[in-house]
């Protein structure tokens, strides 16, 4: 396939998100990202790649393609900010990742990121939130913190369904609300339309619960306000306790057949299938994080759970996170462009790098991943941090992002 502004580069196309298919020399495509992302996505490119081939004594490399979006992509492409063939590379070697991006103020996208999730159909926002010794937390045991969350990220409020007030559209809609349908509100109200589908749900939780089976994780608690929002969130719970139920019954089991039948014990092999009502969830996270273990949520809960649950680790700056759909995969910080610290090498590469993590596990190439994570656990304990870090930590050593990649190859 020629493209016109993408250099392909040798190596081999991945041709199926089957794992077990992973080429030796895996071309993979890679967003560079506004503001701080060119100096995140050389710090972690050499720390991915020095762990492959530590791990592998070069057996094994990533052929790293880059293709464009945002910024850079407005200067290689005469002011598109995110050009067709992006996503056709995607849809072509289905593994990205991606550093963060600007979305341009009056331009034609109401968000790059939620264009590529849209566009792509990733529907599974999967941020896994663990601590790492060292790291500067709020929590009393923050190592009490390891769960996964799959956040749907298609429907519910990223629909963009909304009717300002005082437009023709609103009055429309509101009007009909009213007159045929009975319902009562405030003169003046926006409207929005919350869709939740058993379409898009039941693909979440199905791919949530083939995540458990895979990592061995023990349960997964359904996040939802289905006492106030029935036929929404409430069927949201619903359809995924179905899912567990129809197309997984011999991996998992659900609340109450674990007290009826196990007298509350969990059999081995099994995931248990439970909910929890979205406000007390995060009064949960922070007294009884081991709980926890995978949760599932429709996109706006997930989306206030996963910021929230970061901060419990960490912060933004070190939260990995993957958008995933049926074809294409695209692994991406989880922070903002951070336009203050542009071109400075000051800011943590974490996020990305452990999104990167997160590539290598998906690849199977486990033993790159945890040469990564080594060298970062090590490098924490030496104090060796950037300037986030630094601040919070008493006797730290600060040192630029560049460095700090530096000192975790050195520590692999
Ligand atoms: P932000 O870029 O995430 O930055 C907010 C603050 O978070 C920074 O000022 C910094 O805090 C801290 N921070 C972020 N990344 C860090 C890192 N790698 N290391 C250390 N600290 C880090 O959020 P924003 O300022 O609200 O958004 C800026 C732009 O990013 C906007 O154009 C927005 O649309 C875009 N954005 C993109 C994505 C994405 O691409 N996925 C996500 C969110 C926002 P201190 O100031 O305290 O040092």
């Amino acid at each position: 396939m020629a493209y016109q502004h993408i250099v392909v580069p040798d190596g081999e196309k991945i041709t199926s998100l089957d794992t077990s298919q992973m080429p030796d020399n895996p071309i993979i495509a890679f967003i560079e990202g506004d503001g701080i992302g060119k100096d995140i996505m050389t710090a972690s490119k050499r720390i991915w790649d020095a762990a492959v081939e530590k791990a592998y004594g070069g057996q094994k490399k990533i052929a790293w393609m880059e293709i464009y979006a945002g910024e850079k992509a407005a200067q290689v492409y005469d002011g598109d900010y995110m050009p067709e063939e992006t996503f056709q590379a995607l849809r072509d070697y289905l593994v990205g990742i991606k550093g963060p991006l600007t979305t341009p103020v009056g331009g034609g996208f109401r968000s790059l990121n939620v264009t590529l999730r849209q566009v792509l159909d990733l529907y599974a926002c999967v941020r896994p939130v663990r601590w790492y010794e060292g790291v500067p937390s709020p929590m009393r045991e923050p190592n009490l913190v390891d769960m996964v969350i799959f956040r749907e990220n298609t429907e519910d409020v990223y629909a963009g369904i909304e009717y300002e007030a005082g437009t023709p559209e609103n009055e429309k809609i509101t009007q009909f609300l009213r007159e045929e349908l009975g319902a009562k509100f405030f003169d003046g109200s926006g409207i929005g339309v919350k869709p939740i589908s058993a379409f898009g749900t039941k693909r979440l939780m199905r791919s949530a619960i083939r995540y458990a089976i895979e990592r061995g994780r023990k349960s997964i608690a359904i996040m939802h306000k289905g006492n106030i929002q029935k036929f929404t969130e409430g069927a949201f719970r619903q359809w995924c306790y179905e899912v567990a139920a129809e197309e997984f019954p011999d991996e998992t089991i659900s609340e109450d057949e674990l007290w009826d039948k196990y007298d509350g014990k969990l059999p081995e092999g099994k995931i248990l299938i439970k909910d929890r009502i979205a406000d007390i969830i995060f009064q949960h996270m922070l007294l009884r994080p081991s709980e926890f273990d995978i949760i599932v949520a429709p996109n706006l809960n997930g989306d206030y759970l996963s910021d929230a649950l970061a901060a419990q680790v960490g912060g933004v700056g070190i939260a990995p996170g993957a958008n995933i759909g049926d074809e294409v995969m695209l692994f991406e910080a989880t922070h903002g462009t951070a336009p203050k610290y542009t071109d400075l090498d000051v800011v943590n590469p974490g996020s990305l790098m452990f999104s990167g993590v997160m590539m290598l596990e998906f690849m199977g190439w486990w033993d790159a991943a945890k040469l990564v994570q080594e060298g970062y656990t090590k490098t924490l304990a030496q104090k060796v941090v950037t300037y986030d870090f630094a601040r919070q930590m008493a006797g730290a050593t600060k040192v630029k992002t560049s460095e700090f990649a530096t000192a975790i190859i050195g520590n692999m």
